[in-house]
């Protein structure tokens, strides 16, 4: 599965100090039992009413009906809080460990089961926010805060908020409506909360990026492919599937598709990389 175009390519960025970056999506997850945002596992039923997350999950709908939002949110908070990092989870962070600062770990799940596994927050670049913080809904600070201890995760009714939990759902600046700290389909990058800037130097710098487990439908993971394969780099898509990134990397001199569960190729990448190090 590991040609010797990609071995080459690992030598000449551990010899050259170039960064060996990962850009990750639902597909690393999966294993674990955590459902996609969209598609079939993202809609959400309240009432009479069917929402596909990408009209729920949406800044629109919180600053109309945040209370709708958070049960929904609540709902899939207690999914990813029973979840346990899979060996996927677990390959990348002894890969951060071997690689140290040429590691870095680009992530569109907001699960936490980067940091359950042992991912450093340093090298860890959560693009779409995180589900164990929360933030001013009202934006009154830039603050992060852990997300409340006071709501239950275990055995909820996902129709029912309570309203002791709705209270710890307050700022405690302002007093307004707290939000989950994740990036809404109506938002926008920023480097504050996404890390947008730091993403895109770290793109520039990567001599070969591995593209595991995501269907590229948000733009700034395009954009780190682009930007690697702009400035000599290689890109390695790792996929069941075919998506933007198959396509984009078709006619690539230093374009590769493997079509492969995560953790399959994972294993076999970090045997490649302890024999180079
Ligand atoms: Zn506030």
């Amino acid at each position: 599965m590991i040609n010797q175009q990609i071995v080459d390519q690992l030598r000449f960025c551990l010899e050259k100090g170039k960064k060996i970056s990962f850009l990750v999506g639902a597909g690393i997850s999966a294993e674990s039992g955590i459902p996609t945002f969209r598609g079939k596992d993202g809609y959400w039923i309240s009432g009479s009413k069917n929402y596909k997350a990408e009209e729920i999950g949406t800044y629109k709908m919180f600053s109309t009906a945040s209370r709708e939002v958070w049960k929904w949110f609540l709902y899939r908070k207690c999914t990813t809080e029973r979840a346990k990092p899979n060996q996927s989870h677990s390959i990348l962070k002894e890969l951060e460990e071997v690689l140290g600062d040429q590691f870095a770990l680009i992530s569109q799940n907001v699960d936490g089961l980067h940091r359950k596994a042992g991912s450093s927050d340093e090298r860890t670049y959560l693009i779409h926010g995180d589900f164990d913080f929360v933030r001013c809904g009202d934006e009154c600070s830039k603050e992060l805060y852990p997300f409340p201890k006071e709501i239950s995760l275990t055995n909820r009714n996902k129709n029912v908020i309570t309203e002791q939990e709705w209270a710890a759902l307050r700022c405690p600046k302002c007093g307004e409506d707290l939000r989950p700290h994740v990036l809404w389909f109506d938002e926008y990058y920023n480097e504050r909360y996404f890390k947008l800037d730091s993403v895109l130097k770290i793109s520039k710098h990567t001599g070969i990026l591995f593209i595991i487990g995501t269907s590229g439908a948000t733009n700034l993971p395009r954009q780190v492919a682009q930007n690697v394969l702009a400035k000599g780099g290689m890109v390695v898509e790792v996929n069941i599937n075919d998506s933007y990134f198959s396509d984009l990397l078709e006619h690539k001199k230093k374009g590769v598709v493997i079509r492969s569960k995560s953790s399959v190729f994972l294993t076999e990448l970090k045997g490649v990389v302890l024999a180079l190090v």
